[in-house]
């Protein structure tokens, strides 16, 4: 439940009758109009129904994609308005631009307990202009169709962006209910976790995460390395890794953390067998995987997963922890040959006695995709890069603007 009580107070006591404006993150996969995951969408009705049931007109605004400051319909958030109906149980009214006519038509046509969604915020480019001015003169638009302002949309926080971070120096404010469990999880992961506490990292980028694994050795007592970034690790142990994911600028990185862990008492853990193939993707034919040491990767093959006996390790260095934060699939998740090691940790995080924290979209989806109850996991974050962010000891600008 969201905390509006001082929102009210200063509306005059109620959201009755009041225009909400609520930044939601509603930033969802699709194939053509079809939602291929809806994780975003569902995390973000709480907010909007709590408001829409205390009588607020509740004026959603969000973005899909990345269009570059103009229309496009293949960014048109038109197919998330109709889910959204569906799982609020009441129909969303859909402006076809976010602060032009039809906005300012469907707001002013809005009953108490309604709820309208704005087209992409992100098809105006004052919403993530570098310029404060045209990034404030966007948020004065934004903030003529409300009386007040709640921030939901935790994929967004660590963005100054107008409707994220501006919009909110221009009204009446609060955090929504989602952004504050996020908020709280995450700080439950940094301010004394209970031990022991470990972190999986994985996912395609090494350069994406340094952030996080340079803040979190400090605090956990493993860490487990799987994903495309592990082969930067395993070249930095002085292996061959064939035609895998690697970043070369980042070796002497890798191995700084792997000597530092040491020093430490830090445990790295690396996989030590990867499923290989010869191509990726592989066109017509089937994958044809093989499991191989991860210290003898051909030189003609490039590692898409971590292999079974790295799966049961993992598994087994996750089973006495009481806190654990997973970023990263462990694997290209994405094509069946490749997901086994998402998949055993993934089962292995269900099973914590503990919190268990699943962060990074392309994670929440493999959890989701591969068929795992999400309330079999502690907390799954909507956002990636917030909560990265958040992590790596970084301030917030849509947090800090709140608390002001
Ligand atoms: P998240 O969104 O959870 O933060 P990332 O965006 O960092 O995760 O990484 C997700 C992507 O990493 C997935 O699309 C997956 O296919 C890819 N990936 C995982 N393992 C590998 C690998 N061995 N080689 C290439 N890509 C990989
Ligand atoms: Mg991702």
């Amino acid at each position: 439940m969201g905390d509006y009580r001082a929102l009210a107070q200063e509306l005059g006591g109620s959201v009755k009758g009041k225009r909400v404006l609520v930044r939601s993150d509603l930033n969802v996969p699709l194939d053509g109009s079809r939602i291929t995951d809806e994780g975003r969408i569902r995390a973000s009705v709480a907010t909007i129904k709590e408001l829409a049931e205390a009588g607020a007109r509740v004026v959603v605004t969000a973005h899909l994609g990345r269009p570059k400051g103009a229309p496009e319909d293949r960014y048109s958030l038109r197919p998330v308005a109709a889910r959204l109906g569906e799982l609020l149980g009441s129909e969303v009214a859909f402006a076809t631009d976010t602060v032009g006519e039809s906005a300012k038509a469907v707001v002013a046509d809005l009953a108490d307990g309604q709820v309208a969604l704005l087209e992409n915020v992100r098809f105006n480019p004052g919403e993530t202009s570098k310029d404060d001015a045209e990034r404030g003169a966007f948020a004065d638009q934004l903030a003529e169709l409300a009386d007040a302002f709640v921030s939901d949309g935790f994929g967004v926080v660590h963005r100054k962006q107008a409707s994220v971070y501006d919009v909110a120096q221009r009204l009446p404010h609060a955090m929504g209910a989602l952004v504050a469990t996020e908020i709280e999880v995450l700080r439950r992961l940094t301010e004394d976790p209970e031990r022991p506490y470990v972190v999986v990292l994985g996912g395609s980028k090494v350069s994406d995460k340094l952030g996080v694994i340079d803040n979190l050795l400090g605090k956990a007592d493993k860490l487990l390395i799987g994903g495309g970034m592990v082969f930067t690790f395993l070249k930095a142990q002085g292996h061959e890794v064939g035609k895998s994911l690697l970043e070369d600028d980042q070796l002497d990185v890798c191995r700084t953390y792997l000597r530092q862990a040491e020093e430490s008492g830090v445990q790295i853990l690396l996989p030590t067998d990867i499923v290989v193939d010869t191509e990726f993707p592989s066109g017509d034919r089937d994958p044809q995987p093989s499991v191989v040491a991860a210290s003898e990767i051909p030189a003609d093959t490039l590692g898409l997963d971590i292999g079974p006996e790295s799966a049961a390790a993992f598994a087994v260095a996750l089973a006495d922890a009481r806190t654990v934060f997973w970023n990263g699939p462990m694997g290209v998740f994405e094509t069946d040959a490749f997901a086994d090691g998402t998949r055993a940790v993934a089962k292995a995080l269900t099973e914590v006695a503990g919190l268990s924290v699943v962060g990074g979209g392309d994670s929440a989806a493999a959890v989701r995709t591969l068929g795992f109850d999400e309330a079999a996991f502690g907390h799954i974050s909507t956002g990636g890069g917030a909560s990265l962010e958040y992590l790596e000891g970084k301030e917030l600008p849509g947090i800090t603007v709140l608390e002001d």
